[in-house]
């Protein structure tokens, strides 16, 4: 669905992400594990359009999306959840889940996609005309993946979902991401908390210094003696 080959990409003239190459196919949830500064979120937002890629391609169900636009990047489907929410803080929870569907790709059968997007997230359902702003941490988070769902993605890229969350919401929140893929949308999830991760990942990559040091099925990382020293603590 989406392979991303010998990519290179960085800020101005500092290049970050060298010779970076994935792949995710339908129905897969892929995990990246990497320590901080590693270039996950650069690797996200390079695929999403945000950063262009200095060299390489990305190819998204058969179509070279390197150097498109963000906004063509979501209207066929790719949809990134930014890493620390970034929901907007004085408008309703409604409006911000609602965002999602600014596309006009994803604007049919909004309606019925909403209802189903609160059937996952009760409690933001129950928020539903409260600030997003006055929500706590855990809840924006839930606000920002329904907010990615409602752009009706055919892949969810989620950027450290799990981020400053207490560690209960945390089991919650890797139960949704399963919950999601199950429901038929392919997940690619970026994350530090690396034991969940893997646990919920068929396949996954671990990125170091901007390139990918490892490849594996989430088991045989989790299993692996330089994962479980460097990544788990074990
Ligand atoms: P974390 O887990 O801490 O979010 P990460 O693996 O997602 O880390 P990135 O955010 O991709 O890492 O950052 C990779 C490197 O790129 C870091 O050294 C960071 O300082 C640098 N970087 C990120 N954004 C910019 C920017 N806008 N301009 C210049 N350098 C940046």
């Amino acid at each position: 669905m989406l392979k991303v080959s010998e990519l290179t990409a960085g800020y101005g003239r500092t290049t970050i992400l060298q010779d970076v190459s994935i792949r995710i196919g339908k129905g897969e949830v892929v995990t990246i594990i990497g320590a901080n500064g590693a270039g996950k979120t650069t690797l996200l937002r390079a695929i999403s359009g945000l950063v262009k890629p200095g060299s390489g391609t990305i190819e998204f169900d058969g179509h070279q999306i390197a150097g498109a636009t963000p906004a063509d990047i979501v209207g066929r489907g790719l949809v990134m959840v930014p890493e620390a929410r970034q929901v907007f803080p004085v408008m309703t929870v409604r409006d911000n889940v609602m965002m999602g569907c600014y596309h006009a790709n994803a604007r049919e059968g909004s309606a019925a996609r909403f209802e189903e997007v609160l059937e996952i997230f009760p409690r933001v359902r129950e928020r539903l005309d409260q600030l997003a702003g006055s929500l706590s941490g855990g809840e924006q988070q839930m606000v920002a993946i329904a907010r990615g769902l409602m752009a009706k993605p055919r892949l969810l890229m989620l950027d450290e979902p799990s981020l400053g969350l207490a560690p209960i919401i945390v089991q919650q929140m890797f139960g949704i991401v399963e919950r999601i893929c199950a429901m038929g949308t392919t997940v690619l999830l970026v994350e530090q908390k690396a034991f969940h991760a893997l646990k919920i990942a068929q396949r996954a990559y671990v990125i170091e210094n901007g390139r990918i040091a490892m490849e594996n099925t989430g088991a045989g990382l989790l299993a692996d003696p330089h994962i479980k020293t460097a990544y788990l603590g074990i």
